[in-house]
């Protein structure tokens, strides 16, 4: 082992929408975090692993936190609070744009409690801003929190992001690289693939759709040394979820097929068939039996 390695694990934490899953790909460099505009997009702790010749970091991305309204809301609050347990760095991300919010307050009050780990400011979309209003906006935060660094970044275009990787890497014990050199995620295959589904219905469809749905992975498997076919299956809570997501003539169950097959063919770099169904599983959200069965749930 080279003696200066050093490796840790680092948690992103912060409102829905602040932009915690694009940092997560920015550093990664691959689309393993999916991106929405609309809030809650992330739902699991998704681990993306950064490995240099002397450091290797592992990031967690969390679902982000909010007043939850359903069993996975509830799931998804509980586990991005309990990551901020186990790790070495805590990246407290705001939105630059937005400003301080009541959201913040109930993040800072679980941040104060912590006592291991150092604590990151991260002020993220300042490319929105003007550049007077970030001293602000850091003064605010920091008035209430002692932050061990404070950082200004833009997590769309990279700015300053390899900046914060640098200083990690300052604040990381020294250790083992973990992970190997290739692995970018601790997820499997199956649930990035059927994240790229879930992105394109959040980005084609509307209103209730995005979150009352779940996207399964049901089969893969290469016919004939020739294409992989993937059969998938898309959950919905009501027959008329349904409808709007077969559209009409099919026409956005297509759109949303064509789409991901893109994104999965140029992940896999090979050519599939993507096959998506649609079935209703009323009030799946609620259900505490489908929850595990869905994953959504602490015992793996
Ligand atoms: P998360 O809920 O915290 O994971 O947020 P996402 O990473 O899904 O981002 C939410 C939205 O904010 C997306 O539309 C992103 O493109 C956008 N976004 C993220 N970072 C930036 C940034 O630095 N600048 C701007 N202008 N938009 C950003
Ligand atoms: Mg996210």
């Amino acid at each position: 082992m080279n003696k200066d390695y050093r490796s840790g694990f680092v948690t992103m934490i912060g409102r829905p929408n602040v932009g915690k899953s694009t940092l997560l790909n920015q550093i990664i460099g691959e689309k393993i975090s999916i991106i929405s505009n609309k809030i809650q997009t992330t739902r699991n702790p998704i681990q993306g692993i950064y490995t240099k010749e002397d450091t290797q970091i592992i990031f967690i991305d969390t679902p982000g936190v909010h007043k939850p309204r359903t069993k996975l809301g509830d799931y998804m609050v509980e586990s991005s609070i309990q990551t901020l347990q186990d790790v070495d760095v805590v990246l407290f991300m705001v939105n630059a744009d937005e400003g301080y919010g009541k959201g913040d307050q109930f993040i800072l009050d679980k941040l104060i409690q912590l006592q291991h780990q150092h604590v990151f400011l991260l002020i993220n979309k300042v490319d929105l801003i003007h550049p007077d209003e970030v001293f602000a906006l850091i003064e605010t935060y920091t008035e209430k929190v002692n932050f061990d660094e404070v950082i200004p970044i833009s997590a769309l275009n990279g700015n300053n992001v390899p900046t914060l990787v640098n200083l990690l890497r300052e604040y990381l014990p020294a250790g083992p690289q973990f992970y190997g050199d290739d692995e970018i995620t601790n997820r499997s295959l199956r649930f990035m693939l059927s994240e790229l589904i879930r992105e394109k219905v959040l980005f084609y469809t509307e209103e209730e759709i995005p979150h009352s749905i779940n996207v399964m992975i049901e089969s893969m498997e290469r016919r004939d040394n020739k294409k992989t076919h993937i059969q998938s299956l898309i959950v919905t809570e009501r027959s008329s979820q349904k409808g709007i997501l077969i559209g009409k003539q099919g026409q956005m169950l297509k759109r949303i097929g064509r789409e991901a097959r893109k994104d999965i063919e140029e992940l896999l770099g090979e050519k599939v068939y993507l096959d998506i169904w649609v079935k209703v599983q009323k009030d799946w959200r609620n259900r505490t039996d489908l929850l595990h069965d869905y994953g959504f749930s602490d015992k793996e």
